[in-house]
C-alpha cells in the first residue's frame, strides 16, 4: 500500500485511487515567459520520479501538464522584446520541453496550452456565474471567495487571517481591487486592455486569469474528483487554493482527493533571487553537468524538504553516481572476460538474495510517501555489496550468466528511481573513436573495423609486451590510447579502459 502526505490532510495517509489500477495526476506546468531555472527543475524532476515510480509498480498512469502561455508576464515580456505575446509563449514552450528532454524529464501524456482551452474555460466561468459563484464587473468576472465555505481548507488559512493579508490576493496581477465586491475575491476572467490579446466570450471580450485554467484542464482530461494533483508548495495559496475553490463550487464535487506539494530549492541556503543573482537555469547547469548528476542531487533529498542546491553538492552527486556507474561497469567487464573449465568463483546466490533485498527495501521507501534517499540508501548498499564479491577474483563462465541476472536486477532498481545508466553506457561505447582501429592495426596487427574489439586487442597486446618485458610496446599502446582520450586502469582483473576522464 502506498502513502503519500496530502497537504490538504496534513498527515499521510493511504493511496486509494479513484480506479483500481489506475491514476490520473496533474502537475501544474510552467508560465512560459523565460528558461526555466533548477528550482522549476526540482519540482518537475520530484514528479517525474514519483509518476515513474508509479509506473513501475503497476499503475497505468495519465499524468496531465499545462503550458501557461497567456499571462502578464509573457505579455510584459513580448512588450520589452518588441514582439507578440504568441512569439514569446512559442518560442519558451519549445525551449521547456527541450529542457524537460535534457533533464530526462517524461512527456507527459497530455499537455494542454491555455490558448487552446480558451472555451471550456469560458464554460466553467459561466457555470460559476449561473450558479451565484461568480459575478461580472465591466467586462471582469469575479470568484466570490465567502461563496464557497471550503475556502482556506487546502492552505490552513482562514477567512480572517486572509481579510488581514488581501494585498498578497491584490498582488497577484491583478490590480483592480475596486471593482470586486470583496477584497478576497480573485479573477476568472479579465477584461480586454488595448493591445493585448483576447478572445470573444459572454463578458466581451479578454482573456483567463491564471487559477482557471488548470480547473478547467483538470476537469476535461481527468475528470472530476481525479486522484492527485501537485506543483510547488509555493502554489498552494493562492494558487491551489482558488483552483480548488472554484472547481469544486462549479459541481459540487470534490476536486482532487490528494494534494502533493514539493519543497522548495535554495541556492547555497539562500532563496533563489533574480535581483541578488542567486540564480541558476536549467540549461545552464547542465552544459557543465550530466543530467543523471542533477537527477541524482534531487533524489538526495525527499520531496517534501527544502533542497539546497550548490556546486559542490552537485559535485558530489557526480561522484555518488559515478559509484553506481562503475558497478554495473565491474559486471561488464567481469562478464567479458569471465574464464572457461573453471569453477564458480563468486556467490551469485548471495547476489541474487541481495538484488531481492534491495528491491523490498526501496519499494518500502518509495511506498512510504516516495523516500527517495532511503532508496538509493539500499541501492548503493547492494552497489557495495556486488563491488565486494567481484574485487580481486576472476570469475567463471559459470558465474557469467548469473551475474547477468544480478546487472538486470541493479539496471532495473536504478530505472525505478529514474536513473537511466546503462543507455549512457551503451552510448559511450558509441563514441569510441574509430582511429583506436588504425592504432590497433599498426600496434597488434588488428584487421577488423569494431572500436571495442579493437580497443580489446590493444589491451591485449599491451598485457603480452608487459609480460615480455618489451616496455617500449607497452608503453607506445597506452600513449597512443591516451592520445584518443582513453586511459587506462589496471586492475587486478588486468586493465581497463575509460573514454575520457570524469
Ligand atoms: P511557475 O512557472 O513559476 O508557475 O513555476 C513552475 C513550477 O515550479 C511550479 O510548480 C512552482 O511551484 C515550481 N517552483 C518555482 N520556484 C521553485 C523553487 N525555488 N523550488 C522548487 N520549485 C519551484
Ligand atoms: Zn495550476
Amino acid at each position: 500500500m502506498i502513502r503519500l502526505y496530502d497537504t490538504k490532510q496534513r498527515k499521510k495517509v493511504d493511496f486509494i485511487p479513484r480506479e483500481e489500477g489506475k491514476v490520473s495526476m496533474y502537475v501544474c506546468g510552467p508560465t512560459v515567459y523565460n528558461r526555466i531555472h533548477i528550482g522549476n527543475a526540482r519540482t518537475f524532476l520530484s514528479f517525474d520520479t514519483i509518476r515513474r515510480y508509479l509506473t513501475w509498480r503497476g499503475y497505468d498512469v495519465t499524468f496531465v501538464q499545462n503550458i501557461t502561455d497567456i499571462d502578464d508576464k509573457i505579455i510584459n515580456r513580448a512588450r520589452e522584446e518588441g514582439t507578440t505575446a504568441a512569439d514569446i509563449a512559442e518560442q519558451y514552450t519549445e525551449a521547456f520541453i527541450n529542457d524537460m528532454h535534457a533533464a530526462g524529464v517524461l512527456d507527459p501524456d497530455i499537455r494542454p496550452k491555455a490558448t487552446e482551452e480558451i472555451e471550456s474555460m469560458i464554460e466553467l466561468v459561466s457555470e460559476l456565474v449561473e450558479r451565484g459563484h461568480a459575478y461580472e464587473v465591466d467586462g471582469d468576472v469575479y470568484f466570490s471567495v465567502r461563496s464557497y465555505e471550503d475556502y482556506g481548507a487546502l492552505s490552513g488559512r482562514n477567512i480572517e487571517d486572509m481579510e488581514a493579508g488581501h494585498r498578497e490576493l491584490a498582488a497577484d496581477g491583478q490590480g483592480l481591487e475596486d471593482r470586486k465586491r470583496d477584497p478576497l475575491d480573485f479573477a476568472l476572467w479579465k477584461a480586454a486592455k488595448p493591445g493585448e490579446p483576447s478572445w470573444d466570450s459572454p463578458w466581451g471580450k479578454g482573456r483567463p486569469g491564471w487559477h482557471i485554467e488548470c480547473s478547467a484542464m483538470s476537469r476535461k482530461y481527468l475528470g472530476l474528483p481525479f486522484d492527485i494533483h501537485g506543483g510547488g508548495s509555493d502554489l498552494v495559496f493562492p494558487h491551489h487554493e482558488n483552483e480548488r475553490a472554484q472547481s469544486e463550487a462549479a459541481c459540487d464535487c470534490g476536486f482532487a482527493n490528494y494534494w502533493m506539494h514539493s519543497g522548495m530549492l535554495q541556492i547555497n541556503s539562500e532563496k533563489m533571487s533574480k535581483s541578488t543573482g542567486n540564480f541558476m537555469l536549467l540549461h545552464e547547469v547542465l552544459e557543465n553537468t550530466r543530467p543523471q548528476a542533477l537527477r541524482m542531487l534531487m533524489l538526495q533529498t525527499h520531496y517534501r524538504s527544502p533542497l539546497d542546491f550548490s556546486d559542490e553538492r552537485l559535485g558530489e552527486a557526480d561522484v555518488a553516481l559515478t559509484r553506481l556507474e562503475n558497478t554495473l561497469k565491474n559486471m561488464d567487464w567481469q562478464m567479458a572476460h569471465a574464464q572457461y573449465e573453471m569453477p564458480a568463483a563468486i556467490d551469485t546466490d548471495m547476489l541474487l538474495a541481495a538484488c531481492y533485498a534491495a528491491k523490498d527495501e526501496i519499494v518500502t521507501a518509495m511506498d512510504d510517501d516516495f523516500n527517495a534517499p532511503a532508496a538509493l540508501g539500499s541501492l548503493f548498499t547492494l552497489c557495495t555489496t556486488i563491488n565486494a564479491e567481484l574485487a580481486d577474483k576472476t570469475i567463471s563462465q559459470v558465474d557469467a550468466i548469473p551475474l547477468a541476472i544480478v546487472r538486470d536486477n541493479v539496471v532495473e532498481l536504478l530505472g525505478v528511481l529514474g536513473l537511466d545508466i546503462a543507455s549512457e553506457d551503451q552510448e559511450e561505447e558509441d563514441t569510441y573513436p574509430f582511429e583506436v582501429i588504425f592504432l590497433a592495426d599498426d600496434l597488434a596487427g588488428y584487421d577488423g573495423a569494431d572500436v571495442i574489439e579493437a580497443v580489446d586487442v590493444l589491451l591485449d597486446a599491451r598485457t603480452k609486451a608487459r609480460e615480455n618485458k618489451d616496455w617500449a610496446k607497452a608503453d607506445a599502446i597506452r600513449d597512443g590510447l591516451a592520445e584518443l582520450g582513453f586511459s587506462i586502469e589496471d586492475t587486478p582483473q588486468g586493465p581497463r579502459v575509460n573514454l575520457g576522464k570524469r
